[in-house]
């Protein structure tokens, strides 16, 4: 299936690795030119020529912290007016509650809420103007289920969604759509090491515990950050233009309700 997006222009947030490098994979494939940016330049430039490699797709790489304003302002002054933004940042860690204080809430607030809101409000009146634009947050299962331990994520991505599921409404009428992507387990080198975490806990192996978290799971497996990826590049294509305010679980059928 052909998306459409052939020649638009994408920045792609937290991506030399994990689920953001998948989604600017896919996005690459689809013959999108592509703004991908990191903190750490080295492997940001090397999954940079991967892309080029493998998909032919023109990859400028920015090396810096999306969760600070000079962060922003550098990836913005590379592509000033994306027709496709990928919100993503790394998660906060987790803990007790109680040994969080301000500035712990503060790091969770900016990374995973105001840092997607301030690129939204930076790029979405350029793509209502251009009547095209497609926004993905890469949010998480623990939005729908809440993981105890990671509270700070469960409060700063559940602010970000309340404030989506009211702008979407108001953009899509300009072909604007703007849509919540949320991970289950994907086989990424953070989910690696909560498998190890949780193996060195258990006293059992990183294979072992991955083989019970394996079984947990209705699939049978975690998933394939491809997957993931390519369910992006579907809600980035210009087919999808109906579609909005969505938060779209992909977990291996984990999260159990009938709607
Ligand atoms: P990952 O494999 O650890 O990759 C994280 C990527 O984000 C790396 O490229 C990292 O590069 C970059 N990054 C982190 N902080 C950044 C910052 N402040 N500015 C710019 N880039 C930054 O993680 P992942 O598994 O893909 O997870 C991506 C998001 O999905 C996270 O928010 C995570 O909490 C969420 N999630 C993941 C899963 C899962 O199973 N994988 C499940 C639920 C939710 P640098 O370190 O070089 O900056």
């Amino acid at each position: 299936m052909d998306l459409g997006i052939s020649g638009r222009k994408a920045i792609v947030c937290a991506a030399s690795k994990g689920l953001g490098r998948a989604c600017a994979m896919s996005l690459g494939r689809e013959g999108v030119e592509l703004v991908i940016n990191a903190r750490t330049a080295e492997t940001l430039e090397a999954t940079a020529e991967e892309i080029r490699q493998e998909t032919g797709a023109k990859v400028t790489a920015v090396a810096c912290d999306i969760t600070t304003d000079a962060g922003r302002e550098a990836v913005l002054s590379a592509c000033p007016q994306p027709d496709i933004l990928v919100n993503n940042a790394g998660g906060p860690p987790p803990g007790d509650f109680r040994n969080w204080d301000r500035d712990n809430w503060i790091s969770a607030v900016d990374a995973n809420m105001l840092t997607p809101i301030f690129l939204i409000k930076a790029t979405v009146d350029g793509m209502i103007e251009r009547k095209f634009g497609r926004v993905v947050n890469v949010t998480s299962a623990a939005v729908k289920a809440p993981i105890e331990i990671l509270g700070l994520s469960n409060g700063a991505r559940a602010g970000l969604t309340g404030f989506i599921a009211g702008l979407s409404r108001k953009t899509i009428r300009h072909n604007v759509t703007i849509n919540n992507l949320l991970p289950g387990p994907f086989d990424t080198d953070r989910f690696r090491s909560n498998i190890q975490v949780q193996a060195d806990n258990a006293g059992v192996s990183y294979d072992e515990m991955l083989a019970t978290r394996s079984a947990d799971n209705p699939a049978g497996r975690v998933g394939d950050p491809y997957e993931f990826g390519e369910a992006c590049a579907f809600l980035c294509g210009a087919h999808a233009g109906f579609m909005t305010g969505q938060n779209l679980l992909m977990d291996g059928g984990s999260f159990n309700s009938t709607m």
